[in-house]
C-alpha cells in the first residue's frame, strides 16, 4: 500500500472555529435557495438551500491569479467542501476601467488547475457582479427614497476636505439634508447620462463624526464613462467596491464572506448596508457575515497585482506566465503543483495577524509532493566527455534504473551504455582536492547503474581546458550482476550515453527576488530582482526524454525537479524547466 501522495491532515482555525459554531447553533438552517442570485422574493420561493454553508472567491478580473490567491481559494473552496457547502466563483468586475476578458479566463483556468469546481447541485455557480448593476441600482434608489442615501454635488476636493481625519471628524455637506425628491431626480439623472463625469456621488447618509472613516457618508455610486468588458456602455454609473461587494454577498446568499485583514474596517459598513436593505425587503435574514483573516505575505516575491503588471508591461519578464513569476499562470509552467499549493495552504494555516512566511516553506512543499511522485531521470546540465577506452566503438550494453528508488512497483528501465558517455564536467578534478571522491586520473568510480571505471587521464585544449576524460571499465562489474558489490568505490556519478542523448534546452530558474523583502525600506523593488533567476544551458538527457509529454515532471537525479515546458515544448522537442532544487540553496 502506498500512502496518499500527500497527506494533508485538517488543521483547524478560526475560521472553522466560526463555520462549527454556525452550523451547530443552526444559524444558517432554515434559509432558502431560489436556485440563482437575487433579491429576497427569488429565495422565498426557493427549496431549502441544499448548501450548508455559502462560501465565495471574489477576484477581479484585472490581472493573473498570484500565490496570495492561491491561499484564499484554498480556504473558501476548502470550508464549502468540508462542510458540506458551495463556494461561488464570482468575478468582481463593477470597475470597468482595469477588467477584460483575457484576465476572466486565466482565473477560470487557474482555479480549475489548482484542483476546485464551482458546479454543485445541477448549478454551476460561476457569477459575475455585472450581471447584478440592476439589483444594486434598485438597492440605491431604496436607500434614497428611504432616507439613508443622497446626492452630493460637491467637487472631489471638497468631498476629501469635508472627510476630516482620524483625529478630527468629518463636516456634513451641504446636499445632506435636501429633499428624498430632488436626490432621486439627480440619482435618475445620473444614471441617464445627464451629468458629467465626476461631477456629483450618491452617498449614504450615516454619520460625519464616526471615528470610523468609512461611516462617514460613504460615496456609493459615481459618474464614470467607460466601456465594461460585459455590459459595454449600458450603465455610465458605477457602484463603489464597499458598497457593490456586500450586496454581490447577500445576492447570492453567502453565509461566510472571507476577506483579507484590511477590509476589517469596512465591516460596519457591510453590516450597515445589508441591515438596511434587509428593512427594506430586499434581502432575508439571515444576513452574509464578513469575516477577515492576514493576507499571504511571500519572502522573494512581491503578491501585489501593481507590482506584479509592472513586471509585464515593463518586461522585466516576459509575461504573466514567465516561470519566474509568482502567478499561478507561471507557477504550472514551472513545475509547480497543484497538491503542493494546497499542502501549503494547510500548512500555513489561517490567522487574524499579518506575518511573512519564508519562500522555502513553499518550495519544501512543492518538493514533497513531487518527491513522491516524480519519476527519477538521468540529466547531464554541463556535459563533458568520458571514453572509455576498453570498450568497443561499436557495442552497446542495456542498464536497468530503477523509476523511483522507494517504489519498485513503478518498475525499471533501460539506460543504453555505450563507449562515449556526458558526464558532469564537476564529477572529474585533474588535481583532486580534499575530499573529491570522484573522477580524477587513478581513482575508481562507480558509473550509476553501470559499470566501475579507473580514471586514467584527460585530454585538453590549447588553453588548458579539459575536453575529454578517459578510462577504463570492469566488465563484470555492472550493476545487479552477481560479484558487482565486490568492487568498493566511493564515488558514484551519473552519465548519459553521448550517442544515445537527447540534447536540449533546459532553463534553471531560480527565486525572482535576491531579497527576502523586495523593495523594503522605499527602495525600488526592481533594483532587488534576482538576474540569476533564469539561467538556459543546453544540456544532455537520457534518450526517452525526447518523447516527454508537456507538463510531465521528473526528478533529474542528484540536481532537482524538472518539468517538460508546456508552451515551448514541441512534439518529440521538449525543453524543461527546473522546478526547485533537492535542497533549499537560500537557508542562512
Ligand atoms: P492585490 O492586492 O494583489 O491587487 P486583490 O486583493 O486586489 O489583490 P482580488 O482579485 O480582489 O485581488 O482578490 C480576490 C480574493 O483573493 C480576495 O478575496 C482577496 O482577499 C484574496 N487575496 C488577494 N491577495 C491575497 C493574499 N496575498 N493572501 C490571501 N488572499 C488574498
Ligand atoms: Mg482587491
Amino acid at each position: 500500500m502506498t500512502k496518499p501522495a500527500v497527506a494533508t491532515a485538517h488543521v483547524t482555525n478560526f475560521i472553522r472555529n466560526i463555520v462549527e459554531a454556525d452550523l451547530a447553533d443552526g444559524k444558517y438552517a432554515g434559509r432558502t435557495w431560489g436556485g440563482a442570485p437575487g433579491l429576497a422574493d427569488t429565495h422565498a420561493g426557493g427549496v431549502a438551500d441544499p448548501a450548508k454553508i455559502r462560501t465565495r472567491f471574489p477576484p477581479e478580473p484585472n490581472g493573473y491569479l498570484h500565490f496570495g490567491h492561491a491561499k484564499s481559494i484554498c480556504l473558501n473552496f476548502g470550508l464549502a467542501r468540508d462542510y458540506g457547502g458551495v463556494c461561488h466563483m464570482r468575478f468582481d468586475d463593477t470597475n470597468p476601467e482595469k477588467e477584460e476578458q483575457e484576465y476572466v479566463d486565466s482565473i477560470l483556468d487557474a482555479v480549475r488547475w489548482l484542483g476546485f469546481e464551482w458546479g454543485t447541485n445541477g448549478s454551476a455557480h460561476l457569477y459575475y457582479a455585472s450581471d447584478y448593476f440592476d439589483a444594486m441600482y434598485q438597492a440605491a434608489e431604496y436607500l434614497v427614497e428611504s432616507g439613508h442615501a443622497y446626492v452630493d454635488e460637491q467637487s472631489a476636493e471638497e468631498l476629501r476636505a469635508a472627510r476630516g481625519t482620524l483625529t478630527e471628524h468629518g463636516v456634513d455637506s451641504p446636499w445632506r439634508e435636501r429633499a428624498t425628491a430632488e436626490s432621486l431626480a439627480r440619482l435618475r439623472e445620473m444614471r441617464a447620462g445627464k451629468h458629467a463625469d465626476g461631477s456629483m456621488v450618491l452617498r449614504a447618509k450615516i454619520d460625519m463624526s464616526s471615528p470610523n472613516i468609512n461611516l462617514r457618508d460613504p460615496a456609493i455610486y459615481r459618474i464614470k464613462r467607460a466601456t465594461h468588458h460585459r455590459t459595454g456602455d449600458s450603465w455610465c454609473i458605477y457602484p463603489m467596491y464597499t458598497y457593490a461587494h456586500p450586496i454581490e454577498d447577500a445576492l447570492e446568499r453567502v453565509t461566510h464572506s472571507i476577506c483579507t485583514l484590511e477590509f476589517e474596517d469596512q465591516r460596519p459598513f457591510y453590516d450597515w448596508l445589508l441591515v438596511r436593505l434587509a428593512e427594506g425587503g430586499m434581502f432575508a435574514r439571515p444576513l452574509p457575515q464578513q469575516i477577515e483573516f492576514a493576507r499571504l505575505n511571500l519572502t522573494y516575491v512581491v503578491l501585489s497585482k501593481r507590482k506584479l503588471i509592472q513586471l509585464v508591461e515593463e518586461k522585466h519578464v516576459d509575461g504573466w506566465d514567465d516561470p519566474r513569476m509568482p502567478t499561478l499562470a507561471a507557477a504550472r509552467r514551472r513545475g509547480y503543483t497543484p497538491e503542493g499549493f494546497r499542502l501549503f495552504a494547510e500548512r500555513i494555516g489561517v490567522s487574524k495577524s499579518d506575518s511573512w512566511i519564508d519562500y522555502g516553506v513553499l518550495e519544501e512543499c512543492m518538493r514533497e509532493h513531487l518527491n513522491e511522485t516524480a519519476p527519477r531521470r538521468t540529466a547531464v546540465l554541463d556535459p563533458l566527455k568520458l571514453v572509455i577506452d576498453n570498450f568497443p566503438a561499436d557495442a552497446e550494453e542495456q542498464c536497468l534504473a530503477p523509476n523511483h528508488p522507494q517504489k519498485p512497483e513503478l518498475g525499471k528501465r533501460s539506460l543504453p551504455f555505450a563507449r562515449e558517455l556526458w558526464i558532469e564536467r564537476e564529477d572529474f578534478m585533474e588535481i583532486p582536492s580534499k575530499g573529491f571522491f570522484r573522477l580524477y586520473p587513478g581513482n575508481n568510480v562507480r558509473l550509476r547503474y553501470g559499470f566501475v571505471i579507473e580514471c586514467t587521464g584527460c585530454d585538453k585544449d590549447a588553453s588548458g581546458n579539459v575536453t575529454a576524460v578517459h578510462c577504463n571499465y570492469f566488465a563484470d562489474s555492472k550493476s545487479g550482476t552477481p560479484g558487482s558489490d565486490t568492487y568498493k568505490v566511493k564515488g558514484n556519478i551519473h552519465w548519459v550515453s553521448a550517442r544515445h542523448a537527447y540534447r536540449c534546452e533546459v532553463r534553471l530558474y531560480d527565486r525572482l527576488f535576491r531579497e527576502a523583502h523586495p523593495g523594503a525600506g522605499e527602495r525600488d523593488f526592481l533594483l532587488d530582482l534576482n538576474p540569476e533567476a533564469r539561467k538556459t544551458i543546453s544540456a544532455q538527457l537520457e534518450p526517452a526524454m525526447q518523447n516527454a509529454q508537456p507538463e510531465e515532471r521528473f526528478q533529474f537525479e542528484r540536481h532537482g525537479y524538472f518539468v517538460a515546458d508546456r508552451a515551448d515544448s514541441k512534439p518529440g522537442a521538449p525543453v524543461f524547466n527546473r522546478t526547485v532544487t533537492l535542497k533549499d540553496a537560500w537557508q542562512k
